[in-house]
């Protein structure tokens, strides 16, 4: 039964497991297929709900306790930080916000490096490993670089990191340079980032670790099995998750498909893929129609998603329409407003992150999804990735975004007086220069 293979997500061409191999010979990108008939449902979830109870190792990772609808290896070859394991707060303030009652949010920020990309790294790095790599690459807007290097430093690996000019979130590259990753910052935005690691790696015998590397999907899957379990196995009405590269929404597509498929679940929750709207091609493509066309110079505050020509968009859509969900947009403002909320929530996430609480909001005003939804968005990386987005937005210091709840530091007088005549101020605005409130 399984029997894993890699297999085009086009033409249909099938290739061993074994060997490295990104794409199709048609060109398309590869998955991973396994035989699910004759699977049992039940067996399957008894075995998950007997591993949860593990208290380190292998089983004890909310990535390999699914492993047989991740990858199987030998326990030797898996190299894991136990990740996974994540939140699933009650939405609270944030739920208020986005105008449903019943509203969740899985913190993937909550993950060993600070994303939910170190479920599908453990999952790439080991697959390095199995393939015998010495040296991973990756381009990144930040998190797969820090993902990649801390798991590479684990397998004592050499981990290679392109990142694009401009602007990359402080908490990221602070986080690749300290586990070692070499960084190179190249003179061209993500998209040009992608096109020249592709080519370094075919050439100069290092293996690919970003999206389209089918195995970091694999591991990425994990994030649905995992709410899945946490909820006993209750299911959604809907799911909604911000979507750049577009690999994360694609392996939640690929979860459900072959949950279903075995018998684990029969409703289907439908998927609701956010983006900003300064990087915005699944969306054009979603309300366009017609072929799809990457963006020149995507640009947003939420730079985890800063991406004009993702990757995955084909596996990305084809999981859309499946799921008879949708495509959002939302904007800087939306993005930084949501996140505001989320942060004084008590949960904090990083600006990407909270396109699902923006995206949600939208929906509901738009009537597409209703206040009465069951719905799980999901929060992909942690607050203290992008501390920068944080402090300008509470200083009212972000070009053309308007602080509506600003949190701004005070500065008083060291006395008594000064402190009780702050405590009677509640509304006051950051000062347009100076960032701090003045009495
Ligand atoms: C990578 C990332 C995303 C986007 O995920 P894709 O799989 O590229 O669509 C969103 N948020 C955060 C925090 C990320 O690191
Ligand atoms: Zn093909």
């Amino acid at each position: 039964m399984m029997n894993p293979r890699l297999a085009c997500i086009k033409c249909k061409m099938e290739y061993p497991m074994d060997r490295i191999r990104y794409r199709c010979d048609c060109g398309a990108l590869l998955e991973l297929r396994r035989d699910l008939d004759g699977v049992s449902p039940g067996a399957l979830v008894e075995k998950w709900e007997r591993r949860w109870k593990a208290k380190r190792g292998v089983d004890a990772s909310g990535v390999w306790r699914y492993r047989e609808l991740v990858l199987e290896l030998p326990e030797d070859q898996i190299v894991t930080k136990e990740e996974g394991n994540t939140r699933l707060y009650p939405g609270g303030k944030a739920a208020k916000f986005a105008g449903i009652e019943n509203f969740l949010l899985k913190h993937e920020g909550e993950n060993p490096t600070g994303s939910f990309k170190d479920r599908g790294m453990t999952c790439g790095i080991s697959a390095a490993k199995m393939l015998g790599a010495r040296s991973v690459a990756c381009a990144s807007t930040g998190n797969t670089s820090a993902s990649m290097a801390a798991y590479a430093a684990t397998a004592g690996m050499d981990s290679l990191i392109f990142i694009p000019e401009g602007k990359i979130a402080y908490g990221k590259l602070a986080q690749a340079l300290a586990y070692g990753g070499r960084t190179l910052q190249i003179d061209g935005n993500f998209d040009t980032a992608m096109e020249l690691v592709q080519q370094i790696c075919d050439r100069l015998d290092i293996y690919l670790l970003n999206s389209i590397n089918p195995f970091r999907i694999e591991g990425q899957k994990a994030i649905c099995f995992e709410i899945l379990q946490q909820l006993e196995w209750k299911i959604p009405d809907w799911f909604v998750i911000p979507g750049g590269n577009l690999g994360n929404n694609s392996a939640l597509s690929k979860a459900l498909m072959e949950l279903h498929q075995i018998g684990v679940i029969s409703k289907i929750p439908r998927i609701a893929v956010i983006q900003a709207e300064g990087a915005n091609p699944l969306y054009r493509l979603w309300t366009e129609g017609g072929r799809f066309k990457a963006m020149e110079n995507p640009d947003t505050i939420a730079t985890a998603i800063k991406i004009g020509n993702p990757v995955s968009w084909e596996k990305s859509m084809r999981g859309i329409k499946w799921s008879k969900g949708v495509v959002e947009q939302v904007s800087e403002q939306e993005i930084m407003d949501a996140k505001a909320v989320v942060d004084a929530a008590g949960i904090g996430a990083e600006p990407a992150s909270c396109c699902s609480v923006a995206g949600a909001k939208k929906l509901v005003a738009k009537g597409v999804i209703s206040k009465d939804d069951f719905v799980v968005g999901i929060l992909t990386g942690s607050i203290l990735k992008d501390p920068d987005a944080v402090i300008g937005y509470h200083t009212g210091k972000l070009p053309g975004i308007k602080s509506n709840f600003a949190n701004a530091p005070l500065k008083i007088k060291a006395d008594v007086e000064s402190v009780r005549k702050i405590l009677s101020l509640r509304d006051a605005k950051p000062h347009p220069e100076k960032g701090v409130r003045i009495l």
